[in-house]
């Protein structure tokens, strides 16, 4: 759910829909695709966009309810690749939702290539500027250990320099990145 309230927003205010969603007992695929739209929307409306998200959490709960019984436990040994196309065929979920969902609920080993992954690997000079989502996260796939305990660490640490040096105008100096830098400029971002 978290993935889907978190599209376009701060992660606080996808918590808070989160937290409104769980005081009201609704945090079961049954029990939120047996909400009306409009209602949904109520409750997590601080996440933003709520019909929008709500039409997209109704989705995804029928999928859930339809495709592994309602239980995400199914989606831990479904084989990968088809389960993330099949995840890809919900209206409104792109790549990076996808893959949140499966490394964060399913625990696979597929890394989410967000924004501040990119940022950071452009201006490391590591992936072309120009590089797509999917090419960025073969990419990282490709050089580091399929363990999704470590792809989970790795992109909040990430996440995590992202916020606090790499942001729209890097602030290089103190960052704890810095060193691979190699005393060149970060490379130009967009
Ligand atoms: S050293 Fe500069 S370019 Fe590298 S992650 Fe830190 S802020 Fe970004």
């Amino acid at each position: 759910m978290g993935a889907v309230l978190a599209q376009h927003t701060a992660w606080v205010n996808a918590a808070h829909a989160i937290a409104a969603l769980r005081g009201r007992r609704l945090l079961t695929p049954a029990r939120l695709a047996a909400l009306d739209i409009g209602g949904l929307a109520r409750v997590i409306r601080s996440a933003g966009t709520p019909r929008v998200k709500a039409r997209r959490l109704r989705a995804l709960t029928r999928w859930i309810l339809e495709r592994v019984d309602g239980r995400l436990v199914r989606m831990t040994t479904m084989p990968l690749g088809p389960l993330r196309a099949d995840l890809l065929e919900i209206p409104g979920l792109g790549p990076e939702t996808a893959d949140a969902i499966l490394l964060y609920a399913a625990g696979r080993p597929v890394f989410v290539a967000d924004a501040y992954a990119r940022r950071v690997l452009t201006r490391h000079r590591l992936i072309d500027p120009r590089a797509g989502y999917e090419e960025v996260r073969r990419w990282l796939e490709a050089h580091l250990p399929s363990d999704p305990a470590l792809f989970n660490e790795f992109h909040a640490l990430l996440v995590a320099v992202g916020k606090s040096n790499c942001r729209s105008a890097p602030r290089c100096e103190g960052c704890a990145l810095r060193f691979d830098l190699r005393g060149r400029r970060a490379a130009r971002w967009r």
